[in-house]
């Protein structure tokens, strides 16, 4: 799923950088999603991120886990 931040009604709080470091940044002052993290909806701390951004300024679009692999046998998610 895709993650965005809407710039007009995120209020700065920071929770979402805090939060997940990793896919939020905080620049001048707002949130905003890190380039080329676009893609990370599917992470539970991005979706809890989103739950919690206290203006809801934070939107999940696209089908979830629509990258997962057929299931059988265990996978191995290097990362990086
Ligand atoms: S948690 Fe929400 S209001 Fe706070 S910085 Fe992130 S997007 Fe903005």
């Amino acid at each position: 799923m895709k993650v965005s931040i809407d710039p007009g009604l995120c209020y700065g709080s920071a929770e979402c950088a805090h939060r997940v470091p990793g896919v939020f940044d905080f620049v001048d002052e707002y949130g905003v999603v890190r380039a080329g993290r676009e893609d990370s909806g599917d992470d539970p701390l991005v979706r809890e991120a989103a739950e919690r951004c206290p203006s809801q300024a934070i939107t999940l679009t696209g089908r979830p886990g629509a990258a997962r692999p057929a299931t059988g046998g265990h996978g191995a998610a290097g990362g990086g």
